[in-house]
């Protein structure tokens, strides 16, 4: 048996440090073993996948040099490796289960579903499908196809007993199969949904073992099932620790950068942050906490991972990286350096912002330093100048940084976009609203045009500095109370995403 691993990445979102985790674990465990890593693009949320974001994964996951043997742009003999190309393969397969009576057609409608949902709530009983259609005899689901009425396909979930999760890393996990839904596997628009796309491709991919994070742990029962209804064999389920800040909570962009990019801006070095999220949840044989990652796919063993919480502590991802760039010839470092951001391509990039601001040569590397910097030296007094009080900048800047996430593109019109709606949503004029960021961003009232250095400093970074402006805030007693937080949560929910 070759053995055959897989990072399947949805892309919804910035690259994330997560997403690297994974990889490198399923990297190491399939080159330790002879075997293949593939990349796999799981873009079955037509809503919220988009291009830009695949294109910002892979180049994230070359840029920290996890190569994979097969995937979207290299191919391979398992392809396609987007799900958005291999619609045609998910129907089929469902198709063969309902034939087999392991699934069947849904025609409930949204108002039936949401008048089951306020019954269950008011009976507080379970939240969950009462499997009404599961009733429907194949010719009379049939007549209403063909009438034309819209369903689902739902998978046919035991209603007693319980499904028995072996997982690597684990003990037996039991779970009643009653608290488990009937899932959709095919929703009304012929698309799949994740569990039947995930599971159809592991198994056409030839996958041996599925490591991943453990929040799917709870959508493995449902695999499972797929795997039984189909006749197929399951691979190994391993689900890795998930990532923690130093406080134990869940990684979050609240307490840590968690976008591979931001990584790359501020100068770490790829090796080092391989290095570092090797040792997460991961001990070598041999103590030797120094390793590279050719060392680390030669000595990979499944079983000297532990699940207790590793802690994502970016100051010792700093120790590693110093030592990393500590130990490089200085030839080296300056090949790392021109790479990283010293090199025409930025430059031309800044010279003409800069051009209308000098008056000597001398004046370029000053007004510029804060594109090549990561924390920049801020002060409380500057960041809420203008404003009646702390809080109101500080409000400002955590709605900065929700649009900043979930803004679709990154160029310096839509940065501008994004500060303009804030304007008007604020009703605050512009160059008000714009005096804080350009503190926060460029540590100065007065700097590059914004939008433009925003833009080149790319989306990671920016969101680091707005980060950094609200902690500098909280060092000085100026942060938003955690019900103050919860508050603007649900009012930037209506305020801003009703129209979105
Ligand atoms: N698309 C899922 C994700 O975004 C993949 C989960 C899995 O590995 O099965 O993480």
């Amino acid at each position: 048996m070759t053995v055959r691993t897989r990072i399947a990445p949805s892309p919804t979102g910035a690259p994330h440090i997560g997403t690297a985790y994974i990889a490198l674990f399923n990297y190491a465990f399939a080159k330790r073993h002879g075997g293949q890593f593939i990349l796999r693009i799981e873009d079955t949320d037509q809503v919220r996948s988009t291009r830009a974001s695949e294109v910002a994964i892979l180049e994230a996951l070359r840029w920290i040099g996890l190569p994979w043997d097969e995937g979207p742009d290299v191919g391979g003999p398992k392809g396609p490796y987007r799900q958005s190309e291999r619609t045609a393969i998910y129907r089929e397969q469902c198709d063969t289960l309902v034939r087999t009576g392991k699934a069947y057609p849904c025609f409930c409608t949204t108002a039936r579903l949401d008048e089951l949902r306020t019954r269950q709530e008011a009976e507080k009983t379970r939240i969950g499908y009462d499997g009404l259609c599961a009733g429907l005899t194949a010719e009379a689901a049939h007549q209403r196809i063909d009438a034309g009425e819209p369903c689902v396909i739902r998978l046919r979930t035991p209603a007693d007993g319980e499904c028995v999760l072996k997982d690597y890393f684990r003990d037996e996990i039991r779970i009643p199969w009653e608290t488990i839904d009937d899932q959709i596997l095919l929703k009304a628009d012929g698309f799949p949904t994740y569990h039947l796309a995930n599971v159809v491709d592991d198994h056409l991919m030839e996958i041996t073992h599925v490591i991943r994070g453990e929040e799917w742990i709870s959508s493995t029962p449902k695999h499972l099932l797929l795997y039984e209804a189909f006749g197929w064999t399951p691979p190994v389920f391993a689900h890795l620790p998930l990532l923690r800040n130093p406080d134990k909570s869940k990684l979050s962009k609240r307490k840590n950068p968690t976008g591979i990019l931001f990584y790359r801006q501020a100068g770490y070095l790829p090796e080092a942050l391989l290095n570092f999220l090797g040792l997460m949840a991961y001990s070598p044989a041999d103590g030797n906490e120094q390793f590279d990652l050719e060392t680390m796919a030669r000595t990979f063993d499944l079983d000297r991972v532990s699940l207790g919480g590793p802690i994502f502590d970016i100051q010792k991802l700093q120790a590693f990286n110093g030592r990393a760039i500590r130990e490089l010839g200085a030839d080296a470092l300056l090949a790392r350096l021109k790479a990283w951001m010293l090199n025409d391509q930025v430059w031309s990039a800044l010279v003409p912002l800069a051009q209308p601001r000098l008056n000597q040569l001398a004046d370029f590397v000053p007004l510029t330093a804060f594109v090549f910097a990561d924390r920049l030296p801020l002060d409380t007094a500057a960041l809420v100048k203008g404003f009646e009080n702390p809080e109101q900048a500080a409000t400002l800047l955590q709605i900065a940084q929700w649009e900043i996430e979930r803004a679709a593109d990154w160029n310096a019109d839509t940065v501008k976009a994004l500060f303009s709606r804030m304007a008007e949503k604020e009703d605050l004029k512009f160059k008000n609203l714009l005096g804080l960021f350009f503190t926060a961003l460029t540590g100065s009232a007065v700097s590059l045009p914004l939008f433009d250095a925003m833009a080149l400093m790319g989306r990671d970074l920016c969101l680091r500095r707005v980060q950094y402006a609200q902690e500098t805030l909280a060092a000085d007693g100026a942060a938003l109370s955690g019900k103050a937080a919860k508050k603007l949560m649900n009012d930037y929910e209506q305020r801003y995403r009703k129209d979105a």
